[in-house]
């Protein structure tokens, strides 16, 4: 039996025929990880700030104060330095051309999938502090998969130049946790209102049926209402026959006022108004 003498490197078990060559090997490869897990270690830093808007938003007012400020953390020399936001809630919009984060988009409509969801949906507007590298709307997203997540915009563009664009823009509420628990409190509470509201309702309808003061008036008020109608119907008629009774009397009269205006013309050579 012929034996060999091998070594390996202990990080990737890589076999060589020299000591000095596992040990090259376990010196590269220990340097290929630590820049692995540097490069993990940014990445994760870095979809860390990307998330960090829509994950700690409780307002319209912190996605933008947020936004702007997470802009400056993801690059230092192009940031937004204005921003404002102009949405309001809506149950339904149409995920045709972004969706919830993990969500399908449905630009066909078609019915295996969900056509839309909850959002915060209108307008945004914002400033670059200067023109450079980032335009439109790169800082959100689209910018080589650096961008601030969450913030979908649509149409739109430039806007009076001076670094500043405006576009359609949805915040899916799934996006946003925070403002989405807030919303659903409203609901609640807007709900408990409105079956309060039922129960008023209800109790004033409660009390009106016991009252028969009222119910004698409302009687009362009914059959006089009836009573309008037939005597309404009954003058009607009479107008009628007394409109005829006029028209009888007025046509012969007509006639004869036409024939006398006719002679006045010709006897004195005046034109005179004939109506009547
Ligand atoms: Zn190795």
């Amino acid at each position: 039996m012929k034996s060999i003498q091998a070594f390996a490197c202990p990080v990737c078990e890589e076999i060589y025929k020299t000591e000095q060559g596992a040990s090259k090997c376990e010196a590269a490869c220990i340097k290929a990880k630590i820049e692995a897990d540097k490069e993990r270690q940014i990445n994760a830093q870095l979809e860390e700030l990307r998330n960090y808007v829509r994950l700690n938003a409780e307002s319209v007012e912190d996605i933008c104060k947020m936004s702007m400020e997470i802009s400056k953390k993801l690059n230092k020399s192009q940031y937004i330095k204005e921003m404002t936001l102009r949405v309001r809630y809506v149950e339904h919009v149409s995920n045709s051309h972004s969706s919830p984060i993990g969500q399908p988009t449905n630009f066909g409509r078609k019915s295996d999938k969900p056509t839309g969801y909850p959002a915060l949906y209108g307008s945004i507007l914002f400033t670059y502090n200067k023109g450079g590298k980032l335009s439109g709307s790169d800082i959100f997203s689209k910018w080589g998969d650096r961008g601030i997540k969450g913030i979908n915009t649509g149409s739109g563009g430039s806007r009076s130049g001076n670094n500043t664009y405006g576009y359609d823009v949805t915040l899916w509420l799934d996006d946003f946790p925070k403002i989405k628990e807030k919303i659903e409190k409203l609901h609640e509470n807007i709900k408990e209102f409105h079956d309060f509201e039922m129960e008023i309702q209800n109790q004033y309808s409660d009390i009106l049926e016991q009252d028969v003061d009222l119910a004698i008036k409302q009687a009362r008020v009914k059959s006089l209402n009836e009573e309008i109608l037939t005597l309404s119907a009954k003058r009607d008629v009479i107008q009628t026959e007394s409109y005829h009774i006029q028209q009888k009397h007025k046509a012969p009269l007509a006639v004869f006022l036409d024939n006398k205006a006719k002679q006045f013309d010709n006897d004195f050579g005046i034109r005179v108004d004939r109506s009547f």
